[in-house]
């Protein structure tokens, strides 16, 4: 499903923290919004997921405007750093759970939920860790697991805030490489925060880099390194190794 932010602008008091933005993500696109740290990504995200309300300008998902839409209601899986895992729930709880929260109705029996437990986690590639609690998984397998939860409601976009944030460098490229893996075989538009340029210009069919709320460039990795539209974007990723 297509997503769409339209001229949102966004002021926490006096600070104007997003301004005139618009980004367009397609259909099974994986788009990562890079910027410098305070640069209002995720902020963007927020909104996106309905977590945050615009001050000015409208979300579009699907071509329908879902600026109000709350955000139980708006179908995405999001994955934000603050939002751990449920330190008192195993591994299968953890996935389980956005289903087993559902209205009665729309909730799957408890063997179709094991079911889906065995297969997300094969996906992320944790099979058998069912029982474990998340003290007893490194932080690569957390942020696996954190993953595979937002993955469980089956969402059409999937919303990730510096996914690899606190790991070591060698964890992140494997679990780059990893991401993009899964994007492929799951096909969910992917929106993804980072201030790390290697990780978007790697990973993301294109970037979209903001600077003090501001979209500087949208474009393929290609794009943005041959033709970096302004002099912030050629020295933000002049920084790339
Ligand atoms: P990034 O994700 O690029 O680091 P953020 O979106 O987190 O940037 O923040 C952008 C700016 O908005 C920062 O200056 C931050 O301090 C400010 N900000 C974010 N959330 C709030 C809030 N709830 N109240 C006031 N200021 C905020």
């Amino acid at each position: 499903m297509e997503i769409r932010a339209e001229a949102i602008t966004k002021r926490f008091g006096e600070a104007t923290v997003l301004a005139d933005v618009d980004v367009h993500v397609h259909a099974g696109e994986l788009v990562a919004l890079l910027g410098p740290s305070g640069s209002g990504k995720t902020t963007l995200l927020r909104i996106f997921a309905g977590l945050e309300q615009p001050s000015a300008g409208r979300i579009l998902l699907g071509g329908e405007d879902a600026t109000q839409v709350p955000v139980q209601a708006r179908g995405v899986g999001f994955m934000f750093q603050h939002y751990a895992l449920f330190r008192h729930l195993t591994v299968a709880e953890n996935i389980a759970y956005g289903l087993k929260v559902r209205p009665r109705a729309s909730r799957p029996s408890n063997a179709a939920i094991r079911a889906r437990v065995t297969e997300l986690l094969d996906l992320v590639q944790l099979p058998g860790l069912e029982r474990r609690y998340p003290a007893q998984l490194s932080g690569g397998q957390r942020q696996r697991v954190a993953l595979a939860r937002a993955l469980a409601v089956d969402p059409k976009v999937l919303l990730l805030d510096e996914p690899f944030g606190a790991l070591d460098a060698q964890v992140r490229r494997d679990l780059r490489r990893w991401l993009r893996d899964i994007h492929e075989r799951t096909g969910h538009t992917t929106l993804f925060v980072t201030h790390d340029q290697d990780e978007a210009l790697e990973i993301a069919d294109r970037v979209a880099i903001l600077d003090q709320g501001r979209l500087e460039q949208i474009g393929t990795p290609d794009e943005i390194y041959e033709h970096p539209a302004t002099a912030f974007v050629a020295g933000f990723i002049g920084e790339a190794t």
